[in-house]
C-alpha cells in the first residue's frame, strides 16, 4: 500500500501543500476541490507542478448530492459529474469520490442508487476515469460502509468502487467483521482518520476534531486489520479535518502525517506480526529507562546565577567536560549539565531563547535502535561536533529546536561520564533530592498534537487524560505521557489564550520549551529544611490554602502545620500521598518543583490553579486576573 494525503489536511496555498506533502515523502495526493478553485493556476498548472514534485493526484474529491436525486434534478446531476470529469482530465487524475447524498430531496433505495452509479460508470469509463463511494455518517440515505457497499455491488461496473473511510465508519460504531468480506479489488480508496472520544455532534466533531492515526482514540489497529482481510493494496489517504493542523505550518503537519501513518503500520504488524506491503518493520518503541541529564544553555553571566541557584537546590560538581566549557552537577540520581559554550548548538539555543534547557537525555533500553526508529519515523536526527576520543551520543531534534540524546546501559555510552568529563569527588550534604519527577514542556496549542504523536510514537508510554487547569489569564490544556513505572514523565502544556503563563513563557522564551522541571525527594520536609538553609526561596502558599485542605481531608493539625511551615502542597488519590513545593522562577524563564511521592500517581492537578496564582502574584507587571 502506499501513503497518501488530501490536501484538506494543510493549511497555505495548493501550491505550499502540494510541497509540503512531497517533501515529507508522499507519492499520491487527493486534491480537494476548493484548493484548486482558490488556487491562481489553472488546473493543468497543478497537474505540471504535481508531476515535477513526483506526485500522482490519485484523487478529486468531494463530488456530493448525487445518488437518488428525483427525476427533476437527476439529469443535472450527470451534467455537474461530466464537468467534474473536465477538470479531472486536466488533472491527470482518474477517481473522482462521491460522497452519499445529504439532500433532503434525495430519495432512499440500494437498487436506484446502484442504477445511477452504474450509469455514471459508464459515463466515468467512456472518459477513462473512475468513481468510488463513500457512505458520509450523516448521509440522507446511505451513512453505513455496508450499504455503500451494496450500492457499489449492485452497481456491478468495472469503474465503480468502494471507498472506506475509518473516521465514518467509528462515528457510527458499525461493525467490521462485514469489511473483511468485500474483494479488495473492489475497494478504490481508503481513508484513514482518528479522533479524540468526544460526546458532540457527529458533523461537529468530523469538521474540527480529527486528527492523524494515533493522536486520537479510535482502535485504527483493528480497521486495519479488517482492512487486509480484503487484499486491498491502494492508497492509504489521510483525510483529516483540523482547526490545529489548519494553524499549523504545513510543513510539519505533512511530516507528522507520515509519522502517523508509518507509527500505524508499526502497532498493526506489532499486533499480527503482518508487515503492510510498502511499509518496512521498525525497531520495537523505544524503553525508557530514566533521564540521564537535563542540559542548560547559558552564558558565563546567567551560567554563574544558574550554577549558584542550584548549589542551593543541594547539587554539587561531579564532573568537567575534557573539551567543552560544560560542567555536570548531580544529586541522587539527576544529572544537570551547565553548557557556557561560545559556539555550537547549545549557544545558538541560549542566543535564541536566553537561559534555558537545550538538551534531555534519555536513558533507553538500547540507543542505536531508538535513533534507528526515530529516524524510520522521519525524526529529524542531529549530528553534533565531538572532540577526540568523546563518545558520538545519537540525537534527534525535539521540541522547539532542543535536542533529545540518547544513552543506554548496554553500550559504551554508559561510559559518557568517565570518557567525556573528568570526574570530581561531591562532598557536603545534599537536600534529598533522588530522581527526575516530570519534566513541563509549554508549546503552542496548535503543536500539541504533533508532540503527542513524536513521543508516544517512539517511547513505551502511554497517555493520560488530558486535563484543563485554570490559570488566572484562561486554561491551559495539560496531556502527560508516561511509562508504566515513571522512569519517564513529560507534561505537555498549552494555552489557547495569550495570558496564561503558558503562553508567557512562549514569548518570554520565543518558542517552545521546558517550563518546569520537577525532582522528586524521598523526603520533602527535609528537602524543604535544606532550601531553607540554603536561602532559597520558595512560592507562597497563601493562607486559605491550608484551610481548605484542612476542611476537605481533615489531615492531622502537626502535619498540616508542618506543610503550612514550608509552603507545600498535598494531594492523596488512590494509591497513596503527594507533596509538592515550588521554587521561584529562574529569570521569569523556568522554575523547579519539588515533589515526594508516596504511591501517588498523578500530578496535583488540584493544587494547579493555587499555584499558578501564586506565580502569577509573583511575575512581572502583578497578578493579571
Ligand atoms: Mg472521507
Ligand atoms: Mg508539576
Amino acid at each position: 500500500m502506499r501513503t497518501a494525503i488530501a490536501t484538506v489536511c494543510l493549511s497555505g496555498g495548493l501550491d505550499e501543500k502540494l510541497d509540503a506533502i512531497a517533501a515529507a515523502g508522499f507519492r499520491s495526493v487527493e486534491i480537494f476541490e476548493n484548493d484548486l478553485l482558490s488556487s491562481n493556476g489553472t488546473a493543468a498548472d497543478v497537474a505540471k507542478h504535481a508531476k515535477d514534485l513526483g506526485l500522482e493526484i490519485a484523487v478529486f474529491q468531494p463530488f456530493r448530492d448525487f445518488e437518488g436525486m428525483p427525476d427533476a434534478q437527476r439529469s443535472r446531476t450527470f451534467d455537474r459529474a461530466e464537468r467534474k470529469f473536465d477538470v479531472m482530465q486536466q488533472l491527470d487524475c482518474d477517481l473522482l469520490m462521491v460522497c452519499s447524498n445529504v439532500a433532503p430531496d434525495s430519495l432512499a433505495g440500494i437498487d436506484r442508487a446502484a442504477d445511477d452509479f452504474r450509469e455514471l460508470g459508464d459515463r466515468a469509463a467512456k472518459r477513462g476515469v473512475r468513481v468510488g463511494f463513500e457512505a458520509l455518517a450523516w448521509g440522507r440515505h446511505v451513512n453505513d460502509y455496508r450499504d455503500a457497499w451494496e450500492v457499489v455491488r449492485r452497481a456491478n461496473h468495472p469503474a465503480v468502487g468502494l471507498v472506506l473511510d475509518s473516521f465514518h465508519i467509528y462515528a457510527r460504531k458499525t461493525e467490521l467483521k462485514s469489511m473483511r468480506s468485500i474483494p479488495g479489488d473492489r475497494i478504490a480508496l481508503v481513508q484513514l482518520a482518528d479522533a479524540p472520544l468526544l460526546n458532540m455532534d457527529v458533523l461537529q466533531w468530523s469538521r474540527h476534531f480529527r486528527c492523524f492515526p494515533g493522536q486520537g482514540d479510535l482502535p485504527l489497529t483493528e480497521f486495519m486489520e479488517a482492512l487486509l482481510a480484503t487484499g486491498y493494496d491502494g492508497d492509504l489517504s489521510l483525510e483529516i479535518f483540523n482547526d490545529q493542523f489548519r494553524a499549523g505550518s504545513p510543513r510539519a503537519v505533512a511530516v507528522d502525517a507520515q509519522r502517523s501513518l508509518v507509527y500505524l503500520m508499526d502497532q498493526v504488524y506489532a499486533k499480527t506480526q503482518t508487515m503492510v506491503a510498502g511499509f518496512s518493520p521498525l525497531p520495537p518503541r523505544s524503553k525508557c529507562l530514566g533521564v540521564e541529564f537535563i542540559e542548560f544553555a547559558v552564558d558565563d553571566t546567567s551560567g554563574a546565577e544558574l550554577e549558584s541557584f542550584i548549589a542551593s537546590l543541594g547539587f554539587k560538581v561531579t564532573g568537567r567536560h575534557r573539551s567543552k566549557a560544560v560542567t555536570r552537577w548531580s544529586q541522587g540520581g539527576i544529572n544537570l549539565v551547565i553548557n557556557k559554550e561560545k559556539e555550537g548548538f547549545a549557544h545558538s539555543h541560549f542566543v535564541t531563547h536566553g537561559a534555558s534547557v537545550c538538551a534531555l537525555c534519555l536513558r533507553v533500553a538500547n540507543a542505536t535502535a531508538t535513533l534507528d526508529r526515530a529516524e524510520k519515523l522521519c525524526d529529524t536526527p542531529f549530528r553534533g561536533k565531538i572532540g577526540e576520543g568523546e563518545l558520538e551520543i545519537p540525537a534527534v531534534r525535539g521540541l522547539g529546536g532542543s535536542l533529545l540524546y540518547f544513552t543506554d546501559p548496554a553500550s559504551v555510552l554508559k561510559n559518557i561520564w568517565d570518557v567525556d568529563f573528568s570526574p570530581i569527588a561531591a562532598t557536603g550534604p545534599d537536600a534529598a533530592l533522588t530522581v527526575v519527577d516530570h519534566i513541563s514542556q509549554s508549546m503552542h496549542y496548535e503543536d500539541t498534537l504533533s508532540w503527542l504523536l513524536f513521543y508516544s510514537s517512539l517511547f513505551e508510554v502511554q497517555r493520560t487524560p488530558q486535563v484543563d487547569i485554570t490559570d488566572p489569564g484562561g486554561i491551559v490544556r495539560s496531556q502527560v505521557i508516561e511509562t508504566a513505572d515513571g522512569a519517564l514523565r513529560i507534561a505537555l502544556n498549552a494555552s489557547q489564550s495569550q495570558r496564561t503563563q503558558s503562553s508567557r513563557f512562549l514569548n518570554e522564551y520565543f518558542g517552545s520549551g521546558v517550563q518546569h522541571i520537577a525532582f522528586g525527594s524521598n523526603d520533602i520536609f527535609a528537602t524543604a529544611a535544606a532550601l531553607k538553609a540554603n536561602g532559597v526561596e520558595t512560592l507562597p502558599i497563601p493562607e486559605n490554602y491550608y484551610d481548605d485542605l484542612e476542611a476537605r481531608t481533615g489531615l492531622d493539625p502537626v502535619l498540616l502545620d508542618r506543610l503550612k511551615a514550608h509552603n507545600v502542597l498535598y494531594d492523596k488519590d488512590d494509591s497513596g500521598e503527594y507533596f509538592q513545593l515550588y521554587t521561584r522562577s529562574f529569570k521569569d524563564l523556568f522554575f523547579f518543583e519539588i515533589v515526594e511521592r508516596r504511591g501517588y500517581k498523578g500530578f496535583g492537578a488540584i493544587n494547579a490553579p493555587v499555584r499558578l496564582n501564586a506565580q502569577s502574584r509573583l511575575a512581572p507587571g502583578g497578578p493579571e486576573l
